[in-house]
């Protein structure tokens, strides 16, 4: 019965080619026709990458890409479809509050049905009707409330 050979694949033949392969991979290497030629392979793209220099930027052709681009966003902005597109927008959010909105009722129960659920929620009614009847934000009564018992103190202390 005879060993498989183990080729070595790709990523072990780059290890090889920047020296960090192990020594059985590197006697592989050199008792290996196929992987010879493969390494060999691999050396020679990896010589055409270092050998190709990177074009130069061209100043012409960036002003140019700039320019397009500037025009392109100057376009979306014209473009009356984007328009149409937020005039639908806005069409379909007033819809949205229209149908959204509901006339506030008091809660229409009888006063015998009064359980506690329904007692908590004609006191939220009730409390946020008061809120929204108030000309005082009701965030700036504990500070108000500061300034009555101040005074209460002073008379107090008269
Ligand atoms: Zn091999």
């Amino acid at each position: 019965m005879t060993q498989p050979i183990d080729h070595l694949d790709d990523e072990r033949l780059l290890l090889e080619l920047y020296g960090a392969g192990s020594e059985a991979d590197n006697r592989h290497l050199h008792a290996c026709p196929a992987c010879s030629a493969r390494f060999a392979e691999l050396k020679a793209q990896r010589a055409r990458l270092l050998a190709a220099q990177p074009a130069p930027p061209d100043a012409g052709r960036l002003r140019a890409q700039r320019a397009a681009v500037w025009a392109q966003i100057g376009n979306g902005r014209r473009r009356p479809v984007w328009r149409a597109l937020q005039a639908g927008a806005l069409a379909g959010a007033v819809l949205a509050g229209v149908l959204l909105y509901r006339p506030a009722q008091p809660p229409s129960t009888p006063p015998a049905a009064h359980d506690v659920a329904h007692l908590s929620d004609e006191q939220l009614f009730e409390d946020l009707a008061t809120m929204l009847a108030r000309e005082t934000p009701l965030a700036a009564e504990p500070l108000m409330g500061l300034f009555v018992a101040g005074t209460d103190n002073e008379v107090q202390k008269q």
